[in-house]
């Protein structure tokens, strides 16, 4: 009887303990030293932020570059992982090659031509740092700076950077916010704003690296299906600037308006594949008007179930597969970030739309108000990812 009773017994205390236990306890948090955040910077002090949510998802930020550092998300069993791409200190964010990791992208989000737009007449130069063109508002963009922390809380995180006129060569006194919220509907939110005291150009961003899989599983991201809201795309030429034509994706690897495992068409012999070294293209999201909140991409990773959507008021996506990822640099879990470990999708205007005429409008006047919204939102999902 006794010898009957006692595997019950066990079972029984095991149900009592596991029933008691709160969502967070299974959770081990990023493990992140906020020390290694701490430094001054151009006369200004950095750290770290923690956003939590009630279902046990983090977020951490530091306010150099405004860069997310580490997502917490959980799979279709609960387990969680970090799948946000990047480093355990700020020195290693200084020292690695890969300086985009996480990070806030202005205050011109992707390519300009040769570094050069005219506005009113007066032309612009910019710094050469992609080849022949400008990327990612140069040396010393948006990525680069120490943005003020104005309020920060266990949800939200709003950041401040006053980019003064002429700095990294774009006119204007650019006075941006962008706040970030993480809510219990696991949404990622980053508000974006911005007003000018001069006729400027404003794109921006944010250069998250994803991996669902978790930043230190060494896995690459091939096997993550996507699907892309977007029955065009801007082809480019060989160094990445649009042909300023939109082409149509059917027919074509660009194609992701049913979800697609990323790696399936990659090595085709297309041209503009082999221009982007794989995936590095801008689509047109589909929209019915203008500046509205649409799903612009939704990505699953097979194995762990673990799906992010991204929705945005932006007109268009850059879908970078991680192409220029070369392993040489290790990330948080001490596993090198090799070829394709990681994807990006930037929500964004379109590259080089300041000397592009038939793309929407980069330019902000004085008196408006730049404002975009970008939701990131992470699920997991039992069945096989469609
Ligand atoms: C660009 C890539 C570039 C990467 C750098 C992306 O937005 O499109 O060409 O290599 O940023 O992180």
């Amino acid at each position: 009887m006794k010898k009957r009773l006692f595997p019950l017994a066990i079972a029984v205390l095991l149900t009592a303990a596991c029933s008691q236990k709160k969502p967070n306890e299974s959770v081990a948090g990023l493990n992140l030293d906020p020390a290694k955040f701490e430094k001054t910077i151009d006369g200004k002090q950095t750290g770290l932020y923690t956003l939590k949510n009630s279902n046990g998802l983090e977020v951490a930020i530091t306010n150099y570059g405004g860069r997310i550092v580490g997502i917490l998300a959980p799979d279709k069993e609960g387990n969680f992982e970090d799948i946000c791409l990047g480093y355990n200190s700020l020195d290693e964010y200084f020292s690695n090659q890969e300086q985009y990791f996480g990070a806030l992208i202005g205050r011109y989000g992707n390519r300009i031509a040769n570094g050069k737009f005219t506005l009113d007449g007066q032309e612009y130069t910019l710094a050469q740092n992609d080849g022949p063109n400008h990327l990612h508002g140069g040396p010393k963009g948006f990525h680069a700076v120490v943005w003020d922390v104005v309020e920060s809380s266990a949800s939200s995180l709003k950041l401040h950077y006053l980019s003064a006129d002429m700095e990294e060569g774009y006119p204007g006194n650019l006075d941006v916010t962008v706040t970030y919220t993480l809510n219990d509907e696991n949404e990622l939110k980053i508000e974006y704003s911005a007003t000018t005291d001069k006729p400027t150009v404003v794109n921006l961003t944010n250069h998250c690296y994803f991996n669902l899989a978790g930043e230190g599983s060494g896995e690459t991201v091939n096997n993550h299906y996507l699907t892309i809201n977007a029955d065009q795309f801007t082809p480019v030429n060989s160094t990445l600037i649009p042909v300023g034509e939109n082409a149509n994706v059917e027919g074509t690897p660009f194609d992701f308006r049913t979800p697609k495992q990323i790696g399936r068409d990659i090595e085709q012999q297309h041209e503009q594949l082999l221009f982007g070294k794989g995936y590095d293209h801008n689509f047109v999201l589909n929209k019915a008007n203008e500046g509205e909140m649409t799903l612009a991409a939704r990505v699953v990773e097979p194995v762990s179930g673990r799906a992010m959507e991204v929705y945005t008021s932006e007109p268009g996506v850059q879908f970078y597969g991680g192409n220029f990822m070369n392993g040489k640099n290790s990330g948080k879990a001490g596993v090198p970030y090799g070829h394709r470990m990681g994807f990006c999708l930037e929500t964004q205007h379109f590259p080089n739309s300041p000397n592009q005429e038939n793309f929407p409008s980069t330019r902000l006047n004085p008196g408006e108000t730049y404002s975009t919204t970008t939701i990131y939102k992470f699920s997991a999902e039992n069945e096989e990812a469609q």
